[in-house]
């Protein structure tokens, strides 16, 4: 069953709210896309700037998942760091993927202005912040990113970070020039208006129930209709069902929570003092931003269970008010879930899995970039442009192992939270 937009704030604030067509009739395209969130909507649109003929089928609603759900930090990078990445690949390759992830970054900042999206408020600007002393370590973490890829980030002493984030946790902090936060919902609904406009079919409430490969074509099953197609590319993220086995093993669905406060007026610059989106460098640690004038969206906290904890909201503002005690007496408006997907690796999982089947998937928390840039390296490949998708190969479609990969991965969290308090607690040492 189709399901509509889950209650947030990106639903609140919706520029256009128009639904697309259901498919219900038999198409021939050149690439069928499964999944409307913005690894599907960057491959549909990367394939129709080619001149491809393109059909984008969405289960429920454009960027009803992941994709219309998180905090809007767009930055570069993986859900990894470069370190784990070195661990199977080269250097070179390690930082030509890097490379690729900066270029996503790029690729969002230009569709925003080149299809002058309404409603995307994209503003300047990510801080991260620590909660331990380790001035000199992200210095040298700052000089080395500057030197390898140019990317420019400011140091900022305790001092200064209390000045722009009067908490009484964090030290110091890097002031990354280059990232932005955004809409993330209405910027999704501007690319599909792009697809629809370039003779894209863009179908919501339109799920593939199966896919068949036959004399080199493939047919993508949706109820009532059958899409035959050159290529199909698998874009499901964390929604991906049973539809693809290969894929289905080979990642977790990792829980991830945001809330939405009441708007605070004067009260906010007690404790926030800056447009930037504010980040500590915890595993799965805090992220937050000013939306609204006055209201605080805050993300944190991940768990392998699907469905929302009874107490999301106390458990997040518990989270929030620890950081800001000055918070204390503020009133949560909304709380809310999406799901990510995530390789054992961390990495995206991109590649071909026969002739002209493909997949994008696996973008775990750090997806605004990086399903701009898959999008582009699957279209590449897709009309024999180049093959940068091969710098994905190395993190193929490994095991994510099952219930035991699930119990795994919470335990690993919970270690990791351990980790974080003992380092906080001993000053990173
Ligand atoms: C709460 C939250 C906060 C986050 N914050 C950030 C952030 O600040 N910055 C950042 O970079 N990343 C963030 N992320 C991660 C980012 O949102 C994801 O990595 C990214 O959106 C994944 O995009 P996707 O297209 O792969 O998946 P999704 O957006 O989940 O889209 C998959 C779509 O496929 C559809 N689908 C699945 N199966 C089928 C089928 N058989 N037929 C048709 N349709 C199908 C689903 O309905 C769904 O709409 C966050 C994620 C969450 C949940």
């Amino acid at each position: 069953m189709a399901a509509d937009y889950i209650d947030t704030y990106y639903r609140r604030s919706l520029v256009a709210n128009q639904p697309y067509p259901v498919l219900a009739r038999d198409v021939a395209v050149d690439v069928a896309v499964v999944g409307g969130g913005l690894a599907g909507l960057s491959t549909a649109l990367e394939c129709a700037r080619r001149g491809l003929k393109v059909a984008l089928l969405e289960r429920h609603r454009i960027a009803w998942g992941a994709s219309g759900r998180n905090g809007g930090f767009v930055t570069a990078g993986y859900a990894t760091g470069l370190e784990t990445i070195r661990r199977r690949v080269n250097a070179a390759d390690a930082d030509a993927l890097y490379r690729l992830s900066m270029e996503g970054v790029e690729m969002v900042r230009d569709n925003i202005s080149a299809l002058d999206i309404k409603g995307v408020d994209p503003t300047p600007g990510i801080l991260r912040v620590i909660r331990y002393d380790g001035g000199d370590g992200i210095k040298a973490y700052r000089d080395e990113m500057a030197r390898r890829f140019g990317e420019e980030m400011r140091y900022l002493a305790r001092e200064e970070v209390q000045a722009l984030t009067a908490s009484p946790v964090y030290h110091q902090g890097l002031y990354e020039e280059s990232g932005f936060h955004f809409h993330p919902l209405n910027y999704a609904l501007g690319l599909a208006a792009e697809i629809a406009r370039l003779g894209g079919i863009v179908a919501e409430g339109t799920p593939v129930i199966g896919i068949e490969s036959i004399g080199g074509k493939h047919i993508a099953q949706v109820p009532g209709a059958r899409v035959t197609a050159r290529h199909i590319v698998h874009c499901g993220g964390g929604y991906t069902d049973g539809l693809e086995r290969r894929l289905r093993r080979a990642y977790l669905p990792i829980a991830t929570y945001v809330l939405l406060t009441e708007k605070l007026g004067p009260l906010l610059k007690e404790a926030i003092r800056t447009e930037a989106a504010i980040a500590d460098d915890r595993r799965a640690g805090d992220y937050y931003r000013v939306v609204d004038g006055d209201r605080i969206l805050w993300g944190g906290r991940i768990t392998t269970r699907v469905a929302d904890p009874a107490d999301l909201a106390t458990l997040l503002r518990r989270q929030m008010v620890g950081t800001y005690p000055q918070l204390g007496e503020v009133k949560v408006d909304l709380a809310w879930s999406g799901l990510m997907s995530y390789a054992r690796h961390l990495m995206p999982q991109i590649g071909r899995l026969d002739a002209g089947l493909w997949h994008a998937t696996g973008f775990g928390g750090h997806g605004m970039n990086t399903t701009a840039i898959a999008g582009r390296v699957v279209a590449q490949a897709i009309s024999g442009e180049g093959d940068r998708i091969r710098l994905y190969e190395p993190f193929g479609l490994d095991w994510a192992g099952g219930h035991i990969g699930r119990a795994a991965a919470q335990l690993t969290y919970w270690a990791y939270q351990a980790m974080d308090a003992w380092r906080e607690r001993h000053n990173g040492r």
